[in-house]
């Protein structure tokens, strides 16, 4: 199938970007690299009456580091952002979690800001940005806001992005002494998770002082999940473990599909907080079962 007719428009820069959509917001899809708008159009899940094209847009891409942060440019490629040495370094969970994002082709169209404001409760990256707490950096036509990751994901498909708006870039508090993990269960490498986990944590001695667990592709949005509290503060347990496991079950609300029951989503969603627990903490008696 081939899309709708729709008019297009490139935008020359963000500001005459955000003029196009404070006519058409309503009317028109923003296009970044493509990979997940052009398959949407041509199955005409989405039929805008405009396009409006930012890829060329210089201003929005690249990556940064100053202030105790680091900022990446809503169209920066995810090629960009897995090769990049500044992401290596101060957010090597994404570097590890891009890997995972479809095919070496895709991420070489496809951006961060797509990606986010996509917002499909299966990729990782919205969960990534979540488990660093990062701030969604946002432009309407006159103003800027910087909405927190938690808030920004809202259902599937949907965000805090009012039509008229742009995402402009990501930012992420450094933070030398956090570690992470992520882990996803998915048919293939490269295909959307059946159930995933972004983790970022700090530990003191032998204790999280800071565990930040997002989970993917077990409801309708990435889950930042409020276990962590039973995990955070004192000495893990085999006991305190399972009340984590038993607390993230209540937690979730798991869909399914042709690829999982939420029985099996549930069941991998326990058993990854527990991989996570034991890899960070480096107790491998922790571990009630494992994993490939
Ligand atoms: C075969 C295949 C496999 C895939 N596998 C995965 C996978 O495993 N994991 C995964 O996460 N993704 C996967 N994807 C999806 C794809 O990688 C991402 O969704 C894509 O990278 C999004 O970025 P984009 O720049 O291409 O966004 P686009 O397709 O251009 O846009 C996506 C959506 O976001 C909006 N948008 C884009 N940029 C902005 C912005 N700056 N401000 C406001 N709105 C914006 C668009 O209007 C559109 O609604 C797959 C895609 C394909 C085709």
């Amino acid at each position: 199938m081939k899309a709708s007719a729709f008019s297009y428009a490139r935008a020359s820069s963000v500001d005459h970007a955000l003029e196009l959509l404070a006519v058409h917001g309503e009317q028109a899809k923003v296009l970044s690299g493509g990979q997940s708008l052009m398959p949407a159009l041509n199955l005409r899940l989405s039929a805008p009456e405009w396009i409006v094209d930012i890829g060329g847009l210089a201003e929005l891409r690249g990556i940064s580091v100053s202030d105790g942060m680091l900022r990446i440019g809503a169209l920066t490629r995810h090629a960009d952002v897995q090769a990049s040495a500044e992401i290596a370094r101060h957010a090597p969970l994404l570097t590890e979690a891009i890997a995972h994002v479809a095919h070496p082709a895709i991420r070489n169209r496809g951006t961060l800001g797509g990606s986010l404001a996509h917002a499909d409760p299966a990729s990782e990256l919205p969960a990534c940005v979540l488990a660093l707490d990062a701030t969604i950096v946002v432009r309407g036509q006159d103003y800027e806001r910087r909405v927190p990751a938690a808030d920004f994901f809202q259902g599937i498909y949907e965000t805090a992005l009012t039509p008229e708006e742009l995402l402009t870039a990501v930012e992420i508090p450094l933070k030398p002494e956090s570690i992470h993990f992520f882990h996803e269960h998915a048919r293939r490498k490269g295909d959307y998770a059946i159930v995933g986990l972004a983790a970022s944590a700090a530990i003191t001695g032998d204790a999280f002082v800071d565990l930040r667990l997002a989970f993917f592709a077990v409801g309708d949005r990435p889950l930042l999940a409020d276990a962590s509290s039973h995990l955070v503060g004192g000495p893990v347990t085999a006991s305190t473990l399972a009340a984590a496991q038993a607390a993230l079950d209540d937690e979730l609300d798991p869909q399914e599909d042709q690829q999982a029951s939420a029985g099996m989503r549930r069941y991998l969603a326990r058993q990854l907080l527990e991989q996570c627990v034991a890899t960070l903490l480096q107790r491998p008696d922790l571990r009630t079962r494992k994993f490939a």
